[in-house]
């Protein structure tokens, strides 16, 4: 038996940092799924292939292996045997990872991807459609939001950029747009989420909110 949660959300919304400390603190698995929508788009870029050609992007998955770590300094993304995590968060990447994340072909080649890596174990996945596409029978479902400014803040801070604030601002929404507005798995609140609005909350409380809901809705498991 696995316990799933499921953590979808706007960007900077806080999933990743609280589903990988969740799942630090209950000893499971953690997968950040926008590492793997990155990872698809960086091996594109790398093979110098269109970003927005669906049939040259599909041929490319053929010859790709995705794998994902859980360390001590988070999840390492490997791309064909190499950890090219550090090269997943760039401004490239973020331009690039929209058109490539709307094509059919590569959702349901990362939804088989993502399956396989979590089958069977105690997890909790974050991204945009894990509650509504990968995992709709998630034993918990969460969904996270905040104010815009607060979004951009955090992420400005951890881009650790020189960046405008109105730039930042921008590319939230620009992301917010796309991935909400999608035919293929638009980003969007499962009916039955808990919805948790971050824009005043620290990481602490957003954690504790959603640990105190695993062990309410699970009380018997061994390994809470
Ligand atoms: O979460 P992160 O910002 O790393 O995600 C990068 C992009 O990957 C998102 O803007 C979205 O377009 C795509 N994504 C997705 N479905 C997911 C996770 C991410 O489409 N489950």
């Amino acid at each position: 038996m696995s316990f799933i949660v499921a953590i979808d959300g706007t960007s900077g919304s806080g999933k990743t940092i609280t589903a990988r400390m969740v799942a630090e603190r209950l000893g499971w698995m953690y997968l950040d799924t926008g590492a793997t929508y990155r990872a698809v788009t960086y091996w594109v870029l790398k093979q110098g292939k269109d970003p927005e050609n669906e049939k040259e992007v599909t041929q490319l998955l053929e010859g790709l292996d995705l794998d994902v770590k859980n360390t001590e300094e988070g999840q390492r993304t490997y791309v064909n045997g190499e950890d090219e995590t550090n090269k997943l968060r760039t401004d490239e990447i973020d331009r690039w990872v929209t058109p490539v994340s709307k094509m059919t072909t590569v959702r349901e080649w990362l939804v088989r991807v993502q399956r396989k890596i979590v089958d069977g174990k105690n997890a909790v996945v974050e991204g945009r459609d894990i509650g509504t596409v990968v995992f709709p029978n998630a034993d918990l479902k969460i969904y996270m939001d905040a104010k815009l400014e607060v979004r951009a803040e955090r992420r400005k801070k951890q881009k650790g950029e020189a960046k405008d604030i109105e730039e930042v601002k921008r590319d939230l929404l620009r992301r917010d747009y796309h991935d909400s507005t999608r035919k293929d798995s638009p980003l969007k609140r499962s009916l039955n989420a808990l919805s948790l609005d971050t824009t005043s909350l620290s990481i602490e409380e957003q954690v504790e909110r959603a640990v105190s809901e695993i062990k309410h809705l699970n009380e018997s498991t061994s390994s809470i």
